[in-house]
């Protein structure tokens, strides 16, 4: 409807990945795309690219990035209508090597904490545009003991009972909070693992879809968990990943 104002949203994490796939979707559908992440040069080439309007270099797991990020949309575009709150690192290493345990902190602060100042930022102008949808980049990881990654499961399966509590507390609100649970997805993140020449094949072998994901499946959900369509879902973890968990 050319009467109502462009949709709004905020994803972190947007300058690569998921995370950059979700902004060029939103984009593509209409939305004024407000991006937080660490990467400046990356979000320089999302704007670029014409996947955001307008963004924030700054730390997700930093609450006040993530108000400035909600400040910068009510302020360009006058209104918030959802929240993707992917900004995500991985491991910490094996447990007994040194500094495992500091860097765990690091983990859970982007992880964890940062999806939690991400959702204590949004509320408010969700709120303030009448109600809205929030979804948080949990992981397979999140659902199972996946090996040697002890620190990032533990922070994924932290997501979605925040998200799941949360949920509850906000849902006279008119404030849908879910997350997604993404499979192995073909990311910077995973790169390393895809070009192995024994781990790669191996994955792909344990997935019962035979293959990695695209980031755009994973931005696809994302979308519907915040469109209408989702207007009865809260507090849910939408596995996206070829089967995986279900196996
Ligand atoms: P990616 O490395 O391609 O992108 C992550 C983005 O987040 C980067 O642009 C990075 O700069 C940004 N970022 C990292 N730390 C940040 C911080 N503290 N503040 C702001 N931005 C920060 O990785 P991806 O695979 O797209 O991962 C996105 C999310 O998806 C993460 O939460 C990850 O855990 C999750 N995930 C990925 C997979 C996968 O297979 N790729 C699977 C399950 C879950």
């Amino acid at each position: 409807d050319p009467a109502e104002p462009p949709r709004v949203v905020l994803i972190t994490g947007a300058a690569s990945g998921i995370g950059r796939a979700t902004a060029q979707l939103y984009s593509e559908r209409g939305y004024r795309v407000v991006a937080l992440d660490l990467d400046e040069a990356g979000l320089d080439k999302l704007t670029a690219d014409a996947a955001a309007d307008a963004f924030v270099v700054g730390d997700a797991a930093d609450p006040a990035a993530n108000e400035a990020a909600v400040g910068l949309a009510v302020s360009r575009f006058g209104r918030l209508d959802a929240a993707v709150l992917n900004a995500g690192i991985g491991g910490a290493g094996p447990l007994e090597s040194d500094g495992a345990l500091e860097r765990f902190d690091r983990v859970l602060a982007v992880n964890v904490r940062g999806v939690a100042a991400g959702i204590r930022a949004a509320v408010p102008a969700l709120r303030a545009a009448g109600g809205g949808a929030i979804v948080a980049t949990s992981s397979v990881s999140g659902l199972r003991g996946d090996p040697g990654t002890w620190a990032y499961n533990a922070t994924k399966a932290a997501i979605i009972n925040l998200v799941r509590g949360l949920a509850v507390d906000y849902a006279t609100q008119d404030i849908r909070i879910n997350a997604i649970a993404p499979g192995g997805t073909l990311t910077a993140l995973t790169a390393g693992q895809v070009a192995h020449p024994v781990l790669g094949p191996e994955i792909a072998a344990r997935i019962p879809a035979q293959r990695w994901a695209d980031p755009r499946e994973q931005a696809e959900a994302i979308w519907f968990l915040t469109s209408p369509a989702a207007s009865y879902i809260t507090g849910v973890v939408l596995p996206v990943d070829g089967g995986l968990s279900a196996n």
